[in-house]
């Protein structure tokens, strides 16, 4: 665990920039320590680095976003950033047995902790999207792009920095990509490096995205579910009384929205979505299968596990009482399959690595702000490992969709911003 001695007391460090900074300067250790490395020779040697090399940062960008990662199939991908980090310079590299890539840059210390930097290498994107780059001037359009090959992209440049500068730091660091974060990978890599692999991670950053003043110190958390409701099926005349799945799916939907409805308008913000509906054969046919998928979020983890029990309960009744009353035929079976568990959970503000994020976006003269996602973080989040997501700098715009384009604008301010936050956190050995 890191030491708690120099955090400010209480108040996080978006507070005390609306107030004048000067006044409590002497309060603000961690500004000040985060200074200090920011002025350390090597580091601004380091981020001269990161200036000089922009172009190269950017034509990686292109590169690695030009092999697809469609979900469930990261390899390639992964191969080509494993050879990458390999052709920088690490001191150990491997695929783990889900298809994360893992990078280790020795510690110095003598019991070093182990930390992680990471993005994501999959899209959401299927096999078969053309992933090519179209350059526009100064846009470069692919989908992918921003989220999150531009995460990989820094965390390249931030190792040849690091290299180029001979920085050492106390802690050991994983550079990581990870599989499996967008929807239905349901964060199974990160899941794999923190309940399966014997790594012991003490703190843990995920650079996801472009966006360079917001700190993701709080994940959001979902249950996703695949619900199908399973009959008999036959003529909608001649069968007529067989119990019909589509009837027992609107009654459990019915039923869901009255009550997850009134649930919702009051509390921390909670949420819930059928997003898609599906089944049956035709219009003169009683269905044999209908399904839906499900989708519940929430700030609180206490009230996504009690939609979720809302979600369920409504689903039994539906199924009980239309069983029961089901005129002929064998009973409606249900099956609800969770296909998604991403678990909610919150870094305290006043922990070191948030504040140490906060002080390093202000240092590189951005107003930081405090946020909260679903994303790689929400596993060590949950775990109370001190853990945030923060952006790779420049401008992602349409991520998700097929026009999603990025625009290099300030594109090494995101990087340095990075790397101040990595060896704030590391711990830079001083020069002897
Ligand atoms: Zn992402």
């Amino acid at each position: 665990m890191i030491p708690q001695a120099n955090k400010i007391i209480g108040l996080p460090l978006t507070l005390i920039t609306l107030f004048n900074t000067s006044l409590i300067a002497q309060e603000n250790q961690i500004l000040d320590d985060v200074r200090q490395v920011m002025e350390d020779s090597r580091v601004v040697a380091a981020f001269e680095y990161i200036d000089a090399h922009d172009e190269e940062t950017v034509n990686t960008l292109i590169t690695l976003t030009e092999i697809p990662a469609p979900p469930f199939a990261e390899t390639e991908r992964a191969l080509a950033f494993l050879e990458m980090l390999n052709s920088i310079g690490v001191d150990d590299s491997y695929i783990d047995e889900v298809g994360n890539v893992i990078a280790l840059r020795k510690g110095s210390a003598v019991n070093p902790n182990t930390m992680v930097i990471s993005g994501h290498l999959d899209t959401v994107f299927p096999e078969g999207t053309n992933v090519q780059v179209q350059q526009l001037g100064d846009t470069l359009k692919a989908p992918g792009i921003a989220d999150d090959t531009r995460g990989l992209a820094v965390l390249l440049t931030i190792l040849r920095s690091m290299n180029a500068s001979n920085i050492a730091t106390d802690n050991n660091i994983l550079f990581v990509g990870t599989v499996g974060e967008e929807g239905l990978g349901d964060l199974r890599g990160v899941k794999h490096l923190f309940n399966d692999s014997q790594l012991e991670i003490s703190s843990f950053i995920s650079v996801d995205g472009t966006n360079d003043n917001r700190v993701t110190h709080q994940g959001l958390g979902s249950h996703r579910y695949l619900v199908t409701f399973s009959g008999p099926g036959g003529h909608s005349w001649g069968a007529f009384g067989l119990i019909n799945p589509a009837h027992v799916m609107s009654r459990a939907v019915h039923y869901f929205e009255l009550a997850a409805d009134v649930y919702t308008r009051s509390g921390p913000k909670t949420s819930f979505n059928i997003g898609t509906v599906q089944g049956g054969t035709s219009v003169n046919s009683i269905p044999a299968n209908v399904s839906m998928l499900v989708d519940m979020r929430s700030e609180s983890q206490d009230r996504l596990i009690e939609i979720d029990s809302i979600f369920h309960r409504s689903i039994y009744r539906a199924v009980d009482e239309m069983n029961g009353n089901r005129r002929s035929g064998d009973p409606l079976v249900v099956d609800i399959e969770l296909i998604g568990d991403r678990p909610s959970g919150e870094i305290d503000s006043s922990e070191l690595l948030v504040q140490r994020a906060m002080a390093s976006t202000t240092l590189l003269g951005l107003p930081p702000y405090l946020g909260r996602s679903s994303t790689d973080s929400n596993i060590p989040i949950s775990l109370g490992i001190p853990s945030i997501t923060i952006g790779g700098g420049g401008i992602g715009v349409a991520s998700h969709s097929p026009d999603e384009y990025y625009i290099n604008q300030n594109g090494p301010r995101g990087i340095k911003r990075a790397l101040l936050i990595l060896l704030s956190q590391a711990g830079l050995v001083p020069l002897s």
